[in-house]
């Protein structure tokens, strides 16, 4: 039977993460189920699990978190929470046992997530941080080009992620919920990216902020951020996030013999990527995938093998230090040293 060599995955919170990807995307993994659902509306858990052909039992509250103890087919968690209660449960599944899958942000900042890396650690149980583009065949062929060389040494980096943000009682924009704006939730992309295609870890940050102070929305969290990174040997980034601008993902890396560009870069689908040289500009096609059964697998490999996930929690962490750094910059008006 199929089912008994896949991994189990105990879905944390039932948003819209959770309803229009995952539980979709875990139909078609070959390596990952749903075996549990946890959320704080008992209805809602039950109706999804019955959608799902599993039973009451397989539907907890947060209050019967620790009863997926006693559920051995439960292998993994997988928190979709809003980013604060994180740390809470990640570190609960793991003293479980339970190897942890979280949504990015990992957690509100360094301090945070750090914990959750520790806690993981100390249970000696695997934690990946759920950065979905990392998975995909555009943004492996993007990496391959700048460490193949293809665009010669590295100058320039620049990356906008913006959307908006329109309801102000979404979790979003509260401060405890959220840990920020729009940059732990989109911006982290642009960082997260430029760092993985380069292999390089920024030196220092310099950082504005804008947050009006007559808009609803944005009493708590900035409106939007500028930044510039300074990444080894001169290479100097631009990244650009919002919740008040519209919907924007692109990136751009140049070099002195080429450059690229993805546009849009950040999607769940329909990513564009174009190679440019002196020969003239390619633009490679893929198959299709779907990013959040990328990402089951993966993880479901990796525990099946006892192998670090490609994007383990020290990763989320290195993005809450550059994204701390960012935040003390906007605040005292000085570059940051990493
Ligand atoms: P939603 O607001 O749609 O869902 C969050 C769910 O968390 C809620 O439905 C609720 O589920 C549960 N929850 C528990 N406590 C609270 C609380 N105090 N306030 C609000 N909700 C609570 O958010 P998303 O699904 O969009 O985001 C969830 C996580 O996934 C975030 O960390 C986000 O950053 C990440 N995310 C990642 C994306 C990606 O592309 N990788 C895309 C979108 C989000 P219940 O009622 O079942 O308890």
């Amino acid at each position: 039977e199929a089912q008994d060599t896949r991994v189990g995955f105990a879905l944390v919170g039932i948003g819209k993460l959770t309803a229009e990807e995952l539980i979709p995307a875990a139909r078609t993994s070959e390596h990952a189920y749903v075996a549990a659902l946890v959320s704080g509306e008992a209805d809602k858990a039950q109706g999804f699990a019955r959608a799902l052909g599993l039973t009451e039992q397989d539907a907890y509250t947060y209050e019967q978190f620790d009863e997926l103890a006693d559920r051995e087919d439960v292998q993994a968690v997988y928190i979709v929470t809003p980013n604060s209660l994180h740390r809470e449960y990640a570190t609960r599944a793991a003293r479980l046992g339970k190897h942890v899958l979280c949504e990015k942000p990992l957690g509100v900042n360094a301090e945070d997530a750090q914990a959750i890396v520790d806690a993981c650690r100390e249970a000696g149980v695997l934690l990946m941080t759920a950065y979905r583009c990392q998975y995909t065949p555009e943004h492996w062929a993007a990496r391959d080009a700048v460490q193949d060389g293809m665009l010669g040494d590295l100058r320039l980096l620049h990356s906008i992620h913006a959307q908006v943000e329109d309801d102000p009682d979404a979790w979003r924009l509260k401060r405890e919920l959220a840990g920020g704006g729009p940059l732990p939730d989109v911006g982290i992309y642009s960082l997260n990216t430029l760092r993985f295609l380069t292999g390089q870890e920024p030196e220092w940050v310099f950082a504005t902020q804008h947050q009006p102070g007559g808009d609803p929305r944005f009493q708590e969290v900035e409106a939007s951020m500028s930044a510039l990174l300074g990444f080894p040997g001169g290479v100097s980034a631009t990244i650009q996030t919002s919740y008040a601008a519209h919907r924007t993902g692109t990136l751009r890396v140049m070099g002195e013999q080429g450059s690229l560009h993805m546009d849009p870069a950040f999607p769940y689908d329909g990513l564009k990527l174009s190679l440019s040289d002196n020969d003239g500009t390619r633009q490679p096609s893929f198959p299709d995938y779907d990013q959040f059964t990328l990402e089951f697998d993966h993880f479901a490999r990796c525990i099946r093998r006892g192998d670090t996930p490609w994007t383990p929690g020290e990763e989320g962490v290195q993005d809450h230090v550059i994204m701390d750094a960012l935040y003390e910059s906007a605040r005292t008006g000085q570059v940051v040293r990493l």
